[in-house]
């Protein structure tokens, strides 16, 4: 892959932001979401700061850029990244539609100044849920069951949905 003076730039910027956030009370960690057009904005890790354990650094950025650009999708956007991201935030950016991630350090960096992305990583490699979380289907019948499918049913049937 070419990468050109811009993403690294971007990805110095979001270093710049992980070390600026760890004198003000965040984690180690900054991103920048691009748009297709240029526009850029910045996010950075608030866990402990609020209380957050989805506060991470890309899930700030994408919120912000989702929320000031009005929209739900940022396709053909670029994510760049002080530190690779965890499973929570590459499924944010598939949610997110983002169309690449650029990261500079990585999990096992992290993983060295005590962060899980490691493990978590292993968790969803292995396929050995129970390791870690236990993840469960439970069976409702019987006449007191409830509807599992109605809410998709009912999603499937209104007329003024919006996909997603
Ligand atoms: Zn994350």
């Amino acid at each position: 892959m070419t990468v050109n003076v811009t993403a690294e730039a971007y990805l110095a910027r979001s270093i710049a932001l992980a070390t600026a956030n760890v004198m003000n009370s965040g984690g180690p960690f900054g991103a920048v979401i691009v748009t297709a057009d240029g526009q850029a904005f910045d996010g950075v890790n608030r866990v402990t700061a609020t209380n957050d354990p989805t506060a991470h650094a890309e899930v700030a950025a994408i919120r912000r850029a989702c929320a000031e650009l009005g929209r739900f999708e940022l396709s053909g956007a670029t994510l760049y990244t002080s530190c690779e991201p965890c499973p929570m935030c590459l499924a944010s950016s598939l949610w997110a539609r983002v169309d690449r991630v650029i990261f500079a350090a990585d999990r096992h960096d992290a993983a060295s100044v005590g962060f899980d992305d490691a493990v978590f990583y292993e968790f969803f490699e292995n396929n050995q849920p129970q390791a870690v979380l236990s993840v469960v289907k439970l069976e409702l019948d019987g006449p007191e069951a409830p509807p599992v499918l109605q809410p998709f049913t009912t999603w499937r049937s209104l007329q003024t949905r919006t996909d997603y």
